[in-house]
C-alpha cells in the first residue's frame, strides 16, 4: 500500500468505486497529515483520479494548491471531522446501504449484537450502536452546520448518516477511517436485510430462557 497521501487516496477511491460508494462523481475521501489536508476536486470520476489532480489545503482549509477543477463540495464537511473529531482521514459515500438505512431509521440508526459492530472503535457486541441522521439539503456544503451539531452531540460516533444521501465516516488516520467506513457499511446493509425478514437490528436477541436447562 502506497503511503504518500496523494497516492493513497487515488488508490482508495478506486477500491471505494467497485464498492459502489463514489459512483457517478459522488463521494470521495480527505487525507490530513500534519498541517496539510488533501482531497479530490469536485465532479470528477473518482475512479480515475490521479495524484496530480488533488488540491492540497492548510488546517485552516485555506487552499494551497489547486489543480483544474472546483474545490469539492465536501470540504466543509470534511474539515468538520479534522476540526470537531480530529480526524486524520474522513470518507464521504454515497453507498446504497447507507441510504436505505435512513430509510428505517428516525433521527437514529441504532444496532446492537452484531460482530461486525466491534470494528468500530470502542464498541463491543452487546453495546448499543447508534449513529444520528441528519436531514439533506439541496447543496452539499449547506450540510456543515447539522453535521457539526451532530458530531458534537454523538461523541461516541465515528459516522453521520445523511438522509436519503449517504454517509459520512472517518477516523484517526485513513486505516481506521477504512475499517470504520467498511463495518459501518456492512451494519447498514445487515440492519436493513433484518428489517425486510421482520427482524428489528435495535433490539437484543431473545433470551434462551429455560430452553437450555
Ligand atoms: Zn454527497
Amino acid at each position: 500500500m502506497a503511503h504518500d497521501p496523494r497516492d493513497l487516496i487515488c488508490e482508495l477511491c478506486r477500491q471505494f468505486y467497485t464498492q459502489g460508494w463514489v459512483s457517478g462523481t459522488g463521494g470521495g475521501i480527505s487525507i490530513r497529515e500534519g498541517d496539510k489536508v488533501y482531497m479530490a476536486p469536485s465532479g470528477v470520476q473518482k475512479e480515475r483520479l490521479k495524484p496530480e489532480d488533488l488540491f492540497e489545503l492548510d488546517a485552516e482549509g485555506n487552499v494551497l494548491k489547486a489543480p483544474a477543477g472546483n474545490l469539492s463540495a465536501c470540504a466543509p464537511l470534511f474539515f468538520n471531522a479534522f476540526r470537531i473529531r480530529e480526524a486524520g482521514a474522513v470518507m464521504h459515500s454515497h453507498s446504497v446501504n447507507a441510504l436505505l438505512a435512513t430509510l428505517i431509521s428516525g433521527d437514529e440508526f441504532r444496532v446492537t449484537h452484531l460482530e461486525m459492530m466491534k470494528g468500530i472503535r470502542g464498541v463491543g457486541f452487546h453495546d448499543e450502536l447508534v449513529v444520528p441522521v441528519i436531514e439533506n439539503t439541496a447543496h452539499e456544503h449547506e450540510l456543515a452546520d447539522s453535521m457539526a451539531a451532530a458530531m458534537e452531540a454523538y461523541p461516541k460516533s465515528f459516522a453521520v448518516l445523511v438522509r436519503r444521501h449517504g454517509v459520512y465516516v472517518w477516523g484517526r488516520d485513513w486505516v481506521e477511517a477504512k475499517r470504520h467506513a467498511e463495518c459501518y457499511d456492512y451494519l447498514f446493509e445487515a440492519a436493513v436485510k433484518m428489517r425486510q425478514l421482520g427482524v428489528d437490528a435495535a433490539e437484543p436477541p431473545a433470551q434462551k430462557a429455560e430452553a437450555a436447562q
